[in-house]
């Protein structure tokens, strides 16, 4: 039996009956702790002794706990279909010490009412991979679903080959989705949506509360925290890789980590998922993609906005249309920052693109280009007249040279997860056992702006025989 400081207060599952099942954890036959995330754990207020194993597996259930899988709908790759946790059950609500309300879910263990044909199950190389990656954006500073545990359930699981299957603890603000939304329109229960509106905006939107059309408000709110969340996105060069409506969450954090994978050489056409066969998720459709899916949010929620059909629509397409603007901005300050700038001058948008365009010719390095920006050592002569352009550009701002190092210091990552030593790191922990890799990796991560005293691997872009990286959604 383990000791720790659950306080669960499950809301979710006192919603209608529709929006969920209950579900019980597949019996796993030898848990094994693989990754412990000790500060997240001290961070949510839970001190754990004894079989955390057992715990994180599903096979001993805290007190307070109730799982339950999730109803949701979701268009993936443009196709509508109801879905739902089919290899995700949410063991409750955790509110922390500071009053923070938290769903705790465990991912990969085992069949629920949703699982359609699959089998509920996770292998322990993806489980990894969405810690390592999930706390890597956590990190960089953006909003994210975190990770508590991963451990091996001691079964072998079919895929292409036969893995060690695995169970990730997934920590987040909440699993509420555009998704959950288009069930809830699909099912044409307008009372069922109307409560899964207030419950969000009380979960996430509270100040919208008392707001005077309140859910023309919240469909706002939800649009410009999603245009934050991606101007975050292009910023480090993630790229998500599967921004199914299923997978936009709420909450305006980043949910589900399959096939994504970051920037190498800068390239607005880049994917890297396997199933990705016509761009979609490209890096540069990101912004495009996720206007798409609020569209689909803003269609979910026409009941409830407006008397009629004619008002609802032009209510929703108000709301839509400021993405773009909204995004535009968000994205322009960002740049703006990544090269050291506060101020506004009219020439900056194409300051900015003449150096991208630079980088997408040149195929240089997304990270190491900002992060080297103010090193002159660049002999390439095209470079070399942007880079007087832009000392011009700084020298008219009002900060200092070391201010805005600092400000290019806090934006501009040193190290991210680079795809190659992601792959190093999970090949050696699932093939060998060997998680030296993976705890070095984590480490540097930790500090990604803090700069490596050395140039380093974790510098190093992906080898050409990289080039050709593909990310599954390894399921
Ligand atoms: P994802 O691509 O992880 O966002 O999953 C899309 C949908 O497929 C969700 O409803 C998942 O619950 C479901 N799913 C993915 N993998 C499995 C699996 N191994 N067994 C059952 N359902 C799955
Ligand atoms: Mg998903």
């Amino acid at each position: 039996m383990s000791s720790h400081s659950w306080q669960f207060d499950n809301t979710y599952a006192r919603l209608p009956a529709a929006f969920f099942e209950k579900a019980t954890p597949a019996l796993a036959p030898a848990p094994c702790m693989v990754l412990f995330n000790e500060r997240l754990a001290a961070a949510l207020g839970l001190q754990f002794e004894g079989d955390l194993a057992a715990l994180f597996a599903g096979q001993v259930l805290p007190d307070g706990a109730e799982p339950i899988a999730q109803a949701y709908a979701g268009h993936q790759f443009g196709g509508f279909t109801m879905l739902g946790d089919g290899r995700a059950i949410l063991l409750g609500e955790h509110v922390t010490p500071d009053g923070v309300r938290v769903d705790i879910q465990l991912k990969g263990s085992g069949r629920t009412p949703y699982s359609r044909r699959g089998d509920g199950l996770a292998a322990l190389g993806p489980m990894l991979r969405e810690y390592i990656i999930s706390e890597a954006m956590h990190t960089l500073g953006i909003p994210t679903t975190r990770s508590l545990a991963v451990v091996s359930t001691g079964e072998q699981i079919e895929r292409e080959t036969r893995r060690p299957g695995a169970i990730l603890t997934r920590v987040a603000s909440s699993h509420i989705r555009v998704g959950t939304f288009q069930y809830a329109a699909a099912r044409r229960d307008v009372e069922n949506l109307r409560v899964l509106a207030d419950y969000t905006i009380a979960r996430h939107y509270p100040e919208l509360a008392d707001a005077e059309e309140k859910y023309a408000a919240f469909l706002r709110a939800v649009i410009a925290r999603q245009a934050q969340l991606i101007s975050g996105w292009q910023r480090v060069g993630f790229i998500h890789g599967v921004m199914n409506t299923d997978n936009m969450a709420l909450s305006g954090e980043t949910i589900d980590y399959g096939p994504c994978a970051f920037l190498d050489s800068y390239h607005p056409g880049t994917v890297f998922s396997s199933i990705d066969e016509s761009g979609r998720y490209a890096y540069g459709n990101q912004p495009a993609m996720a206007h798409w899916n609020l569209t689909r949010f803003a269609e979910s929620l026409l009941p409830l906005l407006g008397d009629n059909e004619e008002d609802a629509v032009a209510t929703a397409v108000a709301a839509l249309n400021i993405f773009p603007e909204l995004y535009e901005a968000e994205w322009l300050m960002m740049m703006r920052q990544k090269l050291g700038l506060q101020s506004t001058e009219d020439g900056d948008p194409e300051l900015i693109e003449a150096l991208l365009t630079w980088m997408q010719q040149t195929e240089a390095d997304y990270t190491n280009t900002f992060r080297t920006l103010t090193d002159p050592t660049n002999k390439n002569a095209d470079f070399a007249a942007w880079h007087t352009r832009w000392q011009e550009r700084l020298s008219r701002e009002s900060s200092s040279p070391t201010e805005q190092l600092a400000l290019m210091q806090a934006v501009n990552p040193d190290v991210i997860p680079r795809n190659h030593l992601v792959e190093e790191a999970l090949a050696a922990a699932e093939n060998d056992n060997n998680l030296a890799p993976l705890h070095e990796l984590l480490a540097v991560l930790a500090t990604p702006y803090t700069p490596q005293p050395e140039p380093s691997k974790y510098h190093e872009p992906a080898p050409a025989s990289a080039c050709d990286y593909r990310t599954f959604c390894g399921t």
